[in-house]
């Protein structure tokens, strides 16, 4: 048995940021990732990360809440809004002094972009690998305070011991063993839910373990329908070009080369907020005026040292799989899934309901984001709130004896993995997700309605029913990733059902929630965040949990 006072469920920036945080406070923290830490997805992150540094503009820290709350929908708690942009410019120090590289303007301060739905120029990068660039730097930290990695370790479920978090029980791929990793204190940082879609900008990593398994043990997922549609992803391949482009300064354009967005956001244009970027786009191909299913991202303009500079990668992307190079060729695109605003829920400290149990990052729903996201805000908190929950378990963990370490969920476990691997004659798993893929790629999109959600609803419900006998061909031990993709496909059943339930059941168009048979947003009954909780079958919703507020009373949104 592995034995830590502090387990932190996944490598990417916030278990990192977590990791970090508690090992500098002297805590025994270890890390369980189910792959090499640096080949998390927050490595794929291009854009930016955002704090009212002010390096360019006059910009504050009540701004940059703001602009988080308007952004929201008004649906994100502006306590917690308000802790992270306050946080904000001290974390960029922090990672400054630990050796992370940002660009910088000509007099040595760092460089700040404007982004999406912000009042100021305030995404600080490091040309567009940023997320890469930080990942890096937690990883050296990682190795200056030598964390115990457990590496290529699947988490399975979590260990709750007299209603107390006890760590997790996770699989061994290099071996085949399940093992019990316990601890005093839990904090999942396991990432998103991106494949839940058929086509996503998220990595085949991204696949809502750490939900699933938080919400088995008894934690409420929370605000699960509002999932971002990024305005710019690839029509070969999902993959994501950066808002960093339309920082820069790319055009949007039609089939007839018209920028349209400015019909749909007078004053901001491109640079409106996703969900009103995405919709605007999807409302061009739907009314005829796209290229095949697509519009395009022109950066011609800007020119080609200015591309070369601050844009090479989304170069590369585009050239590598369309052909097209972006300093010639404007390229199309179309709104993609990229990012869950829900999750696992979490108080501001990131502690859940269960003590002893911590949720930060992209799993994690504190809520920041509310009903949409702006761009360079998920970064950050992945940094924020990895640092607090890290923080908050130290201060739990310090007047705690040892908690109950018992093998029960290991047992359960083993019997559940043996139960798979001695299944035979259902379908195999790949083909039962790509059905839920469809269900919900084709139903739960950027516009939805009563008849489409109720299809998904009901085509979960029959996914659901054939995962009861789906099947793993790979019977071995040795790194069997049919078993773990088996695993996956599970999780990603439970997490598609809160999708399409909590659409269905928020009667209203907020942030990334557009029905089509609702199209306003209703404070009157919705001012509410959804909560779902595992019933083994379709989730139980409720709406109890309040919105928080602090300043910002909700007023009509425009860009
Ligand atoms: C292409 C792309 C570009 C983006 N660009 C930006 C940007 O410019 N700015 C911005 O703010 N946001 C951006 N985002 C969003 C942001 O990158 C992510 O939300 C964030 O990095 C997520 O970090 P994380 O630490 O929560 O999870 P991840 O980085 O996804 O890490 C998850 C970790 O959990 C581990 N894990 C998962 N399941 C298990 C399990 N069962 N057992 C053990 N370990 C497990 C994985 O091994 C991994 O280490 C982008 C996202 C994408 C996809």
């Amino acid at each position: 048995m592995i034995k830590h006072d502090i387990v932190v469920v996944g490598g990417g920036l916030a278990g990192m940021r977590a990791a970090v945080e508690a090992a500098e406070g002297g805590a025994d923290v270890a890390v369980v990732s189910k792959m090499h830490p640096v080949r998390s997805h927050s490595g794929a992150a291009q854009g930016g990360i955002n704090a009212a540094l002010g390096n360019r503009e006059d910009d504050s820290t009540e701004n940059h809440a703001f602009d988080c709350v308007k952004g929201s929908d008004y649906l994100g708690d502006q306590d917690a809004i308000e802790a992270m942009a306050e946080d904000a410019p001290r974390q960029i120090v922090w990672l400054e002094h630990r050796g992370c590289i940002f660009s910088r303007m000509p007099d040595g301060r760092i460089a700040q972009r404007p982004f999406g739905g912000a009042g100021s120029a305030r995404t600080c990068y490091s040309a567009d690998v940023t997320g890469l660039v930080i990942l890096h730097t937690l990883w050296e930290q990682l190795e200056r305070f030598g964390v115990k990695v457990y590496e290529e370790y699947f988490a399975t479920a979590l260990c709750v011991e007299d209603g107390m978090g006890a760590g997790v029980v996770a699989y061994n791929m290099r071996s085949g063993e399940l093992e019990l990793v316990s601890a005093k204190a839990t904090i999942f940082a396991t990432g998103g839910l991106g494949r839940v879609y058929a086509k996503t900008t998220n990595s085949y990593a991204s696949t809502a373990d750490g939900m699933a398994i938080a919400y088995r043990a008894g934690i409420p997922l929370m605000d699960m329908e509002f999932v971002q549609f990024h305005p710019t992803s690839l029509k070969e391949n999902g993959v994501l070009l950066s808002e960093a482009a339309r920082g820069e300064g790319a055009y949007l354009l039609n089939k007839d080369g018209e920028r349209f967005m400015f019909k749909y956001a007078p004053n901001k244009g491109e640079l409106a907020s996703r969900d009103v970027v995405s919709r605007a786009e999807w409302t061009e191909i739907l009314e005829g005026r796209g290229v095949d299913g697509c519009v395009f991202l022109d950066l011609r303009h800007l020119g080609r040292e200015k591309i070369l500079e601050r844009l090479p990668q989304i170069r590369e992307l585009a050239l590598d799989a369309t052909g097209k190079d972006a300093i010639d060729t404007p390229i199309p695109i179309l709104p993609g899934m990229h990012y869950a605003m829900g999750g696992i829920e979490t108080d501001k400290f990131g502690a859940t309901r269960i003590p002893g149990v911590y949720a930060a990052g992209e799993c994690a729903c504190v809520s920041v984001h509310g009903a949409n996201r702006l761009g360079g805000n998920s970064l950050l908190e992945t940094i924020v709130f990895g640092a607090r929950s890290a923080r908050h378990a130290i201060a739990y963990i310090k007047g705690l004896g040892d908690v109950r370490v018992s093998e029960r969920t290991l047992k359960s476990e083993q019997d559940r993995i043996d139960g798979i691997l001695a299944r035979s004659g259902g379908e195999r798993h790949p083909a039962v997700r790509k059905r839920m893929n469809n269900v919900l790629s084709d139903n739960v999109f950027i516009f939805r309605d009563d008849a489409g959600l109720k299809k998904a609803v009901e085509g979960l419900r029959e996914v659901r029913e054939a995962a009861k006998s789906m099947t793993v061909m790979d019977k071995s031990k040795t790194f069997n990733t049919d078993l773990t993709g088996f695993l996956e496909t599970e999780f990603l059943i439970d997490i598609a059902q809160c999708i399409a339930a909590g659409a269905l059941a928020r009667t209203e168009s907020r942030g990334a929630q557009a029905r089509t048979d609702f199209p306003e947003r209703d404070d009157e009954k919705w001012l509410v965040h959804s909560l779902f909780h595992n019933t083994g079958a379709d989730p139980r919703l409720d709406f109890t949990r309040k919105v928080t507020f602090t300043k910002w009373q909700p007023t009509v949104r425009t860009y």
